[in-house]
């Protein structure tokens, strides 16, 4: 294929701009933000997993708060009954008298063990309620620094893209100016290599980085200006550098 030197120094300028779209394209898809948002995600699904957790076991000690002080009702009000018929001193019969007596020390340590087991569980109660609250403040913690991220991942998204958009806007101007085999060919190995052509260098190829062999280079300096070369390694179009 024949294109003049002038065409092939500005392919390169063609090639220029879109390895600075991909550089962004590439920036753009491995933002650190990505991945602390993920992991904020994975967070903020933990906490709300421990937090329902927490919720409950709060919800099931008060029920057991209230079901212990139900407990000790009947309890208590059998002992005041005792006690206010030993008080009202009308039991004479000392059998009867001496059941009273001990019912009522029954009664007392029965209360004994059911407002101990009711401490214990208000306890529990109480230390569910710090855990939920703390779960709680996580939750909210972990929500404000998901949101933060997400905001510099947008912010810095947005930057990427007017930069993208910028260097794209060059790019039709360029390319007009670029007979259309030569652009073909060009797209056609930017597919398949990601990079159509490159500078040849101090005898190496600009795609590939390796260095050419003494045959391809005394080839190629032979090669009339306006052909287009290409890299034997990479079989990108190898523009030759140092002409006008
Ligand atoms: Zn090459």
């Amino acid at each position: 294929m024949l294109a003049d030197p002038t065409a092939q120094r500005t392919l390169l300028r063609l090639a220029d701009l879109d390895s600075r779209l991909a550089r962004i394209t590439h920036t753009a898809r491995t933002l650190p933000q990505h991945d602390t948002i993920r992991d904020l995600m994975e967070e903020r699904r933990r906490t709300t997993d421990a937090l329902t957790a927490a919720t409950t076991n709060v919800d099931d000690l008060e029920v057991a708060a209230r079901r212990a002080e139900q407990d000790l009702v009947p309890v208590r009000a059998r002992l005041e009954r005792d006690q206010s018929r030993l008080d009202g001193g009308t039991i004479t019969d000392s059998k009867a008298l001496q059941g009273l007596i001990d019912e009522i020390e029954h009664l007392k340590g029965r209360i004994g063990v059911l407002e101990d087991a009711q401490l214990e569980v208000m306890g529990q109660a109480e230390d569910a309620v710090a855990a939920r609250e703390a779960l709680s403040q996580r939750k909210a913690d972990v929500e404000g620094r998901l949101r933060a991220a997400v905001a510099e991942r947008d912010e810095q998204v947005e930057d990427l893209k007017q930069q993208a958009q910028s260097v794209a806007a060059e790019r039709p101007g360029v390319v007009a100016q670029l007979p259309e085999p030569l652009v073909a060919l060009y797209e056609r190995l930017r597919a398949s290599t990601g990079l159509g052509a490159a500078p040849l260098t101090e005898g190496r190829c600009g795609g590939c980085r390796l260095e050419l062999n003494v045959t391809d280079l005394q080839q190629i300096a032979k090669a009339p200006a306006d052909e287009v070369v290409r890299c034997p390694e990479c079989d990108r179009i190898l523009v030759r550098a140092g002409q006008p």
